[in-house]
C-alpha cells in the first residue's frame, strides 16, 4: 500500500496540531492514514487504499458510513433549515419522548455535546441531588476527558492519572476492581454516607470488554440503594448497541437512577446526554440548582440524525444483523486463537468485540469454548476470561499495536489501535465481510 499523500498530510498535521491529531487514540504509529471518506463499511484513504472498517468511528456508526435513507435526508433537511437557533425545536422533544419510551430507566434526558459532557454533568448531577462528594469508579473504566474520573490506584491510595488534574480531585474518587463484590461491600463500609454515586459501564468496553459476572450490576443496585446513594450507568459505548433499543440495562434487567449516553444516540455528529428518573433529572438548572448548560447542546441536525437513526433500528432487523455477525466473527475467531495462539483471549458480546493478547491465562484455554465467548459462567473457558482490569494488565500491548494491528491494516482490515478498547460491527458489514476478516485474522495471527 501506498501512503505517501497521507505521510504527507501529517507532516503538516504535526506543525499546527499537537501529535498531529485532535484525539490521541487516533495517533498510530509511525503515522495514522488520513480518511477522505467512507463507503459502507469501508473507509477510502487519502493515497486511495481502502479499508474494511471494524472501528466505526469508535462506536457511534451503527450504519457504517452510509446513512439510511430517513436518517439522510433528516439531516440534509435540518442542515439546510437552520443549522441552530440557541431556541428549542420539536426535534428534541421527538428525540427525547423516543429515548424516554425504550430505556427502562430514562424518564427524562437532557442532551449535550459529547460522552465526557455526559458524565461530567452526571458526577454533578449525583454531588447535588445527594449532597455528598464522593463516586466510586471501576478500575478500567473510562468516562472521557473528565477531571473526577481519570484517576488512578486503590482506595485511600488514588491520585490523578494525567498531569494537570489537582490531587483534590482524586481526593474523592474511589476506584475499586470491577465484579469485585467484597471491595465494594468494604467501601461502602468505610465511606457510605459520603457516596454520591457508582459511576460504571456496565460492560468495561475500553478495557478489553469485560463483562458482569452474575449478580454484579445487582449488587451495585442493592449497595447504592441501602446508603441512598444513586448508581450511574456509563452506557456511552453500550447505549443502544448492546441489548438493543433497552441498552445494557435492558440485556441485564438493572435499572439505574441516571444513564449516560453518547455516540449512537446522535447517529453520528456531537452527543451526549444524560437520563433517568425525573426527580434526579429536575435538579438540573433551570428545573433545579445544578447548573447545567450548552451552546449546542440538543443541536437540531444531531437530534434529526439520532432520532431517525434509532428509529430505523427499531423498524428494521439491524440488532439482529449487527450481533449475528458478531457471534459469527467472535466464534471465527475464537476458532483460529485456538488453532494459532491459544494463549490469547477472544471477548465482547452483541456486535463488541476484541482480540486480548494476554498469555496470563492457562494452557486449557484451548479448550472448545461453548459459550460463544460471551463470557457466560457455563463455559469452560470462564475462569480464565478477564473479569477486572488487572487481569489483562499483561496483555501484550506493543506486540498488539506495533505488529498485530499494522499486519491487519496491511490486509485492509481497520482495527482500533489500542488493543484494549472495543471493534464494532456495523449494519454494512456483510457475512463476505466477515469471512474475508476472518482469512486476515489467520494470515496475522
Ligand atoms: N464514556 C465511555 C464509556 C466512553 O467509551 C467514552 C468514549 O469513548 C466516553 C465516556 C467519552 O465520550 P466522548 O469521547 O464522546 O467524550
Amino acid at each position: 500500500m501506498n501512503h505517501d499523500e497521507s505521510r504527507s498530510l501529517y507532516d503538516r498535521a504535526l506543525s499546527v496540531m499537537p501529535g498531529g491529531v485532535n484525539s490521541s487514540v487516533r495517533a498510530t504509529r509511525p503515522y495514522p492514514f488520513f480518511v477522505e471518506r467512507g463507503d459502507g463499511a469501508h473507509v477510502v484513504d487519502a493515497d486511495g487504499n481502502r479499508y474494511l472498517d471494524y472501528a466505526m468511528g469508535y462506536g457511534p456508526l451503527l450504519y457504517g458510513h452510509d446513512m439510511p435513507e430517513p436518517v439522510r435526508s433528516a439531516v440534509q433537511s435540518h442542515a439546510s433549515e437552520g443549522p441552530m437557533y440557541g431556541a428549542p425545536t420539536e426535534i428534541e422533544v421527538e428525540h427525547a419522548e423516543f429515548v424516554a419510551r425504550h430505556v427502562p430507566s430514562v424518564e427524562m434526558i437532557r442532551f449535550v455535546n459529547s460522552g465526557t459532557e455526559a458524565t461530567v454533568s452526571a458526577v454533578r448531577l449525583a454531588r447535588g441531588y445527594t449532597g455528598r462528594d464522593k463516586i466510586v469508579v471501576m478500575q478500567g473504566g473510562y468516562h472521557g476527558a473528565q477531571e473526577s474520573t481519570l484517576v488512578e490506584g486503590e482506595p485511600g491510595d488514588v491520585h490523578p492519572s494525567t498531569s494537570g488534574i489537582p490531587e483534590a480531585f482524586a481526593e474523592h474518587t474511589i476506584p475499586v476492581p470491577f465484579n469485585d463484590f467484597e471491595t465494594m461491600n468494604r467501601v461502602f463500609e468505610e465511606h457510605g454516607e459520603d457516596i454520591a454515586a457508582v459511576l460504571t459501564e456496565p460492560i468495561l468496553g475500553n478495557n478489553g470488554i469485560v463483562l458482569p459476572v452474575d449478580g454484579y450490576l445487582e449488587h451495585l443496585r442493592d449497595v447504592t440503594e441501602e446508603h441512598d446513594s444513586l448508581l450511574i450507568f456509563d452506557e456511552v459505548i453500550t447505549g443502544f448497541r448492546v441489548g438493543g433499543l433497552q441498552c445494557a440495562q435492558g440485556k441485564y434487567g438493572v435499572t439505574p437512577d441516571v444513564t449516560t449516553f453518547g455516540k449512537i444516540i446522535g447517529g453520528g455528529f456531537p452527543v451526549g446526554a444524560i437520563g433517568g428518573k425525573s426527580e434526579i433529572l429536575e435538579q438540573f438548572s433551570p428545573a433545579g440548582p445544578v447548573f447545567q448548560s450548552g451552546t449546542f447542546s440538543g443541536h437540531p441536525v444531531t437530534m434529526a440524525a439520532g432520532y431517525e437513526y434509532l428509529k430505523f433500528a427499531a423498524e428494521n432487523d439491524v440488532y439482529e444483523h449487527v450481533n449475528r455477525l458478531g457471534e459469527k466473527l467472535r466464534r471465527g475467531i475464537t476458532d483460529i486463537v485456538e488453532d494459532q495462539a491459544p494463549a490469547y483471549t477472544v471477548v465482547g458480546t452483541d456486535s463488541m468485540f476484541k482480540t486480548v493478547f494476554t498469555r496470563e491465562a492457562p494452557s486449557d484455554l484451548s479448550d472448545a469454548c461453548e459459550a460463544g465467548c460471551e463470557q457466560r459462567p457455563d463455559c469452560p473457558r470462564y475462569d480464565h476470561c478477564p473479569k477486572d482490569a488487572s487481569d489483562i494488565q499483561s496483555a501484550e500491548t506493543e506486540r498488539w499495536e506495533r505488529i498485530f494491528w499494522q499486519e491487519m491494516k496491511d490486509r485492509g482490515i481497520f482495527l482500533t489501535a489500542n488493543q484494549f478498547e472495543s471493534q464494532f460491527v456495523s449494519y454494512a458489514h456483510t457475512d463476505e465481510d466477515i469471512e474475508e476478516t476472518l482469512e486476515a485474522y489467520k494470515e496475522a495471527l
